[in-house]
């Protein structure tokens, strides 16, 4: 493979707090070097890249994406997810176990793990099942699901109901050193539930779901996250109530991470009114209060990361009536667009917002899939680099996810993915990208 050169653009790595105008080269697959200004490596033998104007920082890392194979291949494939992702920035990817079958066991994760290996363009790390089968009922074989290399544990999709085997899973999960991937909902309160509960939910008519629901089982998890001494991660946090039980078990010294997605960061339950399917997610789109906690939660990094939650649905699945359409979102590519409005209304440094996306996700992670989320010099090379300035129109039918379940149709973003280096090589590039050939 020739190596690239990645010149001129603004290199932003947080992992090394570098946030520079310079070269990068690219060789056999690794970050083999980086100048500073106009250095150019010492030797020529390499392709160019011109950045200029565009920021260059390590490959997006999302730690929760639904890819839904095997089972609902309709819906989305590690294929189509992974390209998705590719257009997004993402380099690596988490995928949660609640497919069909469930990820509860080392040959569904060596399935994962050929697909990917044959199928995806970039790196897919599948998380295994909490509880067998995701029923709530028994532990999984964590064990040999952390042989087969998961990073996480979660039910996600469901809340993992009993507090016993909440308990019992932090506690193994200090023996393999990997997060329970907490989601938060209490089922006793959110049954039938359509959006958040308040003013627009009774205008509507439609049953809410009260921040109560998730924030009683953020404290129930920390409790137990307290008691065992476990690795807590709280998933799609979306409440100010959330946000500060987290900040007081942090400064507790429990040992919780959180994240936090795009579009809870960036949208309110009123985008509900008008009933549109696609702005139905849960947890729900919340108040704007709520959205104001969550950015400062982010900012005093009381949530650690930001996570896509990407859900992509046919579009069959959402054309129904919203009492009746499935939850989600398909996140990857619009999640930097949608992102970056943070950083154009000053609530958060382009820096801090890469960190979130890169670095952190990676600390998460851990080494066992190698240096992650950093520019160092002998790490893969996964690079993004993207215009943070670009506006572009959202339109899904230009999605290479199967998913075009998304409220921002139409929505103009500021701020735009102009390539994606997967280890070395060029998964994802506008066409307004020219490579130099030497
Ligand atoms: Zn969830």
């Amino acid at each position: 493979m020739k190596s690239l050169l990645i010149q001129g653009g603004k290199i932003i790595d947080p992992s090394q707090g570098i946030e520079a105008i310079g070269n990068l080269l690219i060789s056999e697959g690794k970050i083999s070097w980086r100048g500073k200004g106009e250095e150019t490596p010492p030797r020529t033998d390499y392709d160019i890249l011109n950045a200029k104007g565009l920021v260059v920082c390590p490959g997006f890392i999302d730690l929760h994406c639904h890819l839904r194979q095997p089972g609902d291949e309709e819906k989305e494939t590690i294929a189509t997810g992974t390209a998705a992702a590719a257009r997004g920035g993402f380099t690596t990817v988490c995928c949660m176990p609640n497919t069909n079958p469930p990820l509860d066991n080392q040959a569904t994760i060596e399935f994962i793990k050929s697909k990917a290996a044959s199928e995806g363009i970039v790196r897919v790390l599948p998380i295994g099942c909490v509880s067998k089968g995701r029923q709530g009922e028994e532990l999984a074989e964590m064990g040999e699901l952390a042989s087969a290399g998961v990073i996480a544990f979660s039910d996600d999709g469901e809340p993992v109901p009993s507090s016993y085997l909440m308990r019992q899973a932090l506690d193994y999960s200090l023996a393999f050193e990997l997060p329970i991937i907490d989601h938060c909902e209490e089922k006793a309160l959110t049954e039938g539930g359509q959006m958040n509960e308040g003013i627009i939910s009774t205008k509507l008519g439609l049953r809410g779901i009260p921040s109560a629901a998730e924030e009683i089982m953020v404290a129930r998890d920390l409790a137990l996250a307290q008691l065992t001494g476990g690795r807590l991660h709280i998933a799609h946090v979306s409440t100010e109530g959330s946000v500060d039980l987290i900040r007081r078990a942090k400064e507790k010294g429990i040992r919780v991470t959180a994240e936090v997605t795009p579009h809870h960061l960036t949208l309110t339950e009123e985008r509900v009114i008008g009933y549109d399917t696609n702005a139905k997610v849960n947890p729900p789109l919340r108040t704007k209060e709520d959205v104001k906690a969550l950015i400062q939660g982010l900012k005093d990094n009381t949530i650690d990361i930001i996570a896509t939650d990407h859900a992509p649905h046919t579009e069959a699945d959402k054309l129904c009536e919203f009492d009746l359409a499935p939850f989600g979102i398909s996140g990857f590519e619009t999640a930097l667009g949608s992102l970056m409005s943070l950083v154009h209304n000053g609530d958060i440094k382009l820096a801090n917002l890469i960190a979130k996306l890169t670095h952190e996700p990676a600390k998460i992670i851990g080494n066992r899939y190698g240096s992650l989320g950093t520019l160092a010099t002998g790490a893969p090379a996964d690079v993004t680099i993207f215009d943070p300035n670009l506006e572009w129109v959202v339109d899904t039918k230009d999605f290479a996810s199967k998913g075009r379940n998304t409220p921002l149709a139409g929505e103009r973003l500021k701020g735009r993915v102009m390539a994606t280096i997967y280890q070395g090589s060029l998964v994802y590039k506008d066409g307004s990208i020219k490579v130099k050939e030497r």
